[in-house]
């Protein structure tokens, strides 16, 4: 079983055996550093009514998306809980 994470500016997928809530690391894809998202919070983010997105939500990496959804509290408090290294 392997993890997918999300890079938070250009969307390129890495698979990781691991479970983490993000990793840091330099996308192969667009060369840019960056904390890429367990692809699993990325579909929670995508869950977020529109109504309760920020006005830049279009314009904010993954990353930023996630930072907000932790505190504003919009997503599950026990999903966004450490997530154990396996
Ligand atoms: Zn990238």
């Amino acid at each position: 079983m392997t993890e997918s994470y999300v890079c938070p500016h250009c969307k390129h997928v890495e698979e990781r055996t691991y479970r983490v809530r993000l990793i840091v690391l330099t996308c192969p894809n667009c060369g840019r550093n960056g904390r890429f998202l367990n692809g699993s919070l990325v579909a929670r983010l995508d869950e977020i009514p529109e109504t309760e997105r920020p006005d830049d939500w279009g314009t904010m990496p993954l990353d930023a998306r996630l930072q907000w959804a932790i505190e504003e509290n919009v997503l599950d408090v026990s999903f966004t809980g450490p997530l154990s290294v396996e």
